[in-house]
């Protein structure tokens, strides 16, 4: 019976240390346009093109362009912390 407690609460343990990791991964990036400077902030997304916030940038519709200078998402480079 302890066995299983104690098999439990390593299965709990791992769970929360997963979802922490996951969390890690899915952390997104700003991407920085390499022709203007424009930094694509996905915590606060674009609003100039009605792009809302938590949208990273590798799922912008393709055809999204930079707001600033018009440059397509091939010119912005990931921005690496
Ligand atoms: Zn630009």
């Amino acid at each position: 019976m302890s066995l299983q407690v104690a098999a439990l609460h390593s299965s709990i343990r791992e769970r929360i240390i997963n979802s922490t990791h996951i969390q890690e991964i899915i952390k997104m990036a700003k991407w920085e346009c390499s022709v203007c400077g424009y930094i694509y902030d996905p915590e606060k997304g674009d609003s100039i093109s009605g792009i809302p916030p938590d949208i990273p940038f590798e799922t912008l519709p393709d055809d999204w362009v930079c707001p600033a200078c018009g440059a397509d998402k091939d010119s912005f480079e990931k921005m690496e912390e």
